[in-house]
C-alpha cells in the first residue's frame, strides 16, 4: 500500500531519491517468513521505513543529495541501517534532503526540491523534507532523519509530524555521512509520538564502532510515550525563544499547548537562557568549520564524481573540477566560510570564540534544568514559508534555526511535536521541547501530553 501510495503521489511531492519496490517487497516476504517461523525481531518488525539519504544503506545509492556522489553505492550499512533490519523493519527507500544536510528547506539538495504536502507551492523545511513530507503524504509510516541544527525538527514542525532529536550519543552515527560531527545526531521521525518512540527505541543504544556512543541503557521511551502524563511536571518556558520576529499564528498556537500542558497538571514557568542569543552565530561558526573539514574526503580520487582525469589535468586541476562541480552553492558557501574560520591567524578568534560560547550555552541550559524538568519553545518562528522565498537570502534561512541549534550546540534531547494549525494560513505549527541529556524520554511525555 506504501509502494502504491509513492507511486501515485511522487510526481508532485518528489520525497524520495530512491525507491527499489522488488527490493522491498522481497525484504517484507523474508520479514514475514521469520515472524512465521517464530523468531523475535522487534515490536516494529514488517513495518515499513523511510530513509534520509545521507544514510549509508548497501541497498540503494547513498548521495547526501549532492552531485559529488551521484550513483555511489555504499559497501557497508549504517549501524542504524543494521538495526533497523535486524528489527525487521523493511526500507522503502532513500529521502531527499538539502545537499550534505545543509538548508532549511530541502532547496539545496542537487535533485530537485521536496514539496510540502500541505501546499505543494511550500517548502516541507530542511534539511530533512523528504523524510518528513513522505510521512506526511502517508507515502511511508516511520522515517529516519538526522539532526544538526534542527533537521529533524524543523521538517517536522513544517508538515505537521513529530520528529526527535535524541541526546548526543544516544543514537550511532556510524555509517551517517559526516556533516558536523560534533552536532550531528540521528532520530526518528513519526506521525505522533509512540510511533517515534517505538523507532527510537530500535536504533538506540551503544555502538562500540562510534567513538562519541554513549555506553548507557537507552532512556524510557516507550514507557514515557504511553504514559503520557505532566502532572507535577515543572515545564518552563524559554523568554529567548518568542516574541518579536515570530508569526503570530505561531505564537497563538505555542501559547494554547502550553496553556493544554498547565491544565493537564504541569507547573508552567518561564526561564531566561540569555545565551540563546548568541546561538545562531556559534553554530553558523562550529558547523561550517567541522564541515568544511569532513566534506574535504570528496576529493575526486577516493570515490564520487572524477571531472578532467582525462591525462592533460593535473591532481589538484582534477580535485578543483571535480569540487567546482559536484558540489552546490549553499555547501560552497560552508566550505569557504569554514576554512577562513579555522585558517591559521583567524582560528582563536572565530572557532576558538564560538567553543568557548558553546560551553557557555551548555550551561544555561543547565541552569534552567536546575529549576525545571523540561524546557519549551516554538520549533520555528514561521510556518512553511513558499519555495524559492529565501534561496537567495541565506542569512533569512539561517534565521530560522533559532530555536533548534540550542540543543545541538549542548547536545541534549529534543523534539517536535505537532500543535494545530496556525489562523494565519492554515498550516502546521510544531511544539519544541528540550530535555537534560540522556532525558530523551522527558521529551516524549511531554509531547505525547499533547496529544490527549
Ligand atoms: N538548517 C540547519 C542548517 O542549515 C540545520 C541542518 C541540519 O540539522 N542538518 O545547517
Amino acid at each position: 500500500a506504501f509502494l502504491d501510495q509513492i507511486d501515485a503521489v511522487e510526481p508532485a511531492v518528489h520525497a524520495f531519491l530512491a525507491v527499489d519496490r522488488d527490493l522491498a517487497l522481497r525484504r517484507a516476504g523474508e520479514v514475514d517468513a521469520q515472524i512465521a517461523a517464530g523468531e523475535r525481531l522487534s515490536p516494529l518488525a514488517g513495518v515499513p521505513v523511510a530513509v534520509k539519504d545521507l544514510l549509508c544503506y548497501q541497498g540503494l545509492p547513498t548521495t547526501a543529495a549532492s552531485r559529488i556522489l551521484e550513483g555511489w553505492m555504499s559497501p557497508y550499512d549504517a549501524t542504524v541501517v543494521r538495526r533497523l533490519q535486524a528489527g525487521g523493519l523493511v526500507i522503502l527507500g532513500k529521502t531527499n534532503l538539502d545537499e550534505f544536510a545543509s538548508g532549511s528547506s530541502t532547496e539545496s539538495s542537487g535533485y530537485g526540491p521536496t514539496h510540502n504536502p500541505w501546499d505543494l507551492e511550500r517548502i516541507p523545511g530542511g534539511s530533512g523534507g523528504g523524510s518528513a513530507a513522505a510521512l506526511a503524504a502517508c507515502e511511508a509510516p516511520l522515517a529516519i532523519g538526522t539532526d544538526t541544527g534542527g533537521s529533524i525538527r524543523q521538517p517536522a514542525a513544517m508538515t505537521g509530524t513529530v520528529g526527535v532529536k535524541p541526546t548526543y550519543g544516544g543514537v550511532s552515527r556510524f555509517g551517517i555521512i559526516a556533516m558536523a560531527s560534533s552536532l550531528d545526531q540521528c532520530g526518528p521521525c513519526a506521525r505522533n509520538a509512540a510511533d517515534a518512540a517505538a523507532l527510537h527505541q530500535v536504533i538506540a543504544g551503544y555502538d562500540p564502532q562510534d567513538s562519541t556512543s554513549l555506553d548507557r541503557p537507552v532512556p524510557p521511551v516507550r514507557q514515557a510515550a504511553e504514559r503520557a502524563d505532566v502532572t507535577g511536571m515543572r515545564i518552563g518556558v524559554v523568554r529567548e525563544l518568542g516574541g518579536e520576529g515570530y508569526a503570530p499564528g505561531v505564537e497563538a498556537r505555542f501559547g494554547e499547548a502550553v496553556a493544554q500542558l498547565e491544565a493537564a497538571g504541569a507547573e508552567v514557568i518561564e526561564v531566561s537562557c540569555p545565551r540563546f542569543e548568541q546561538a545562531l552565530a556559534t553554530y553558523y561558526l562550529i558547523m561550517p568549520s567541522e564541515l568544511s573539514s569532513n566534506l574535504a574526503r570528496y576529493d575526486a580520487m577516493r570515490y564520487g564524481l572524477r571531472v578532467g582525469d582525462d591525462g592533460q589535468h593535473s591532481v589538484e586541476q582534477v580535485m578543483r573540477l571535480s569540487r567546482g562541480q559536484g558540489f552546490g552553492a549553499e555547501v560552497k558557501r560552508r566550505i569557504i566560510l569554514g576554512t577562513y574560520a579555522l585558517s591559521a591567524g583567524y582560528y582563536d578568534a572565530y572557532y576558538g570564540s564560538a567553543q568557548k560560547m558553546r560551553t557557555l550555552i551548555a550551561r544555561d541550559f543547565a541552569a534552567a534544568f536546575d529549576r525545571v524538568d523540561a524546557l519549551v519553545s516554538p520549533v520555528a518562528p514561521t510556518t512553511a514559508f513558499k519555495l524559492g522565498e529565501k534561496v537567495d537570502d541565506p542569512l533569512a534561512m539561517y534565521m530560522g534555526d533559532l530555536c533548534t541549534i540550542p540543543s545541538n550546540l549542548a547536545g541534549i534531547a529534543a523534539g517536535s511535536f505537532p500543535c494545530g494549525v496556525s489562523p494565519d494560513d492554515g498550516l502546521p505549527v510544531g511544539f519544541q521541547v528540550m530535555a537534560p541529556a540522556l532525558g530523551d524520554d522527558q521529551v516524549y511525555r511531554v509531547g505525547a501530553a499533547l496529544e490527549r
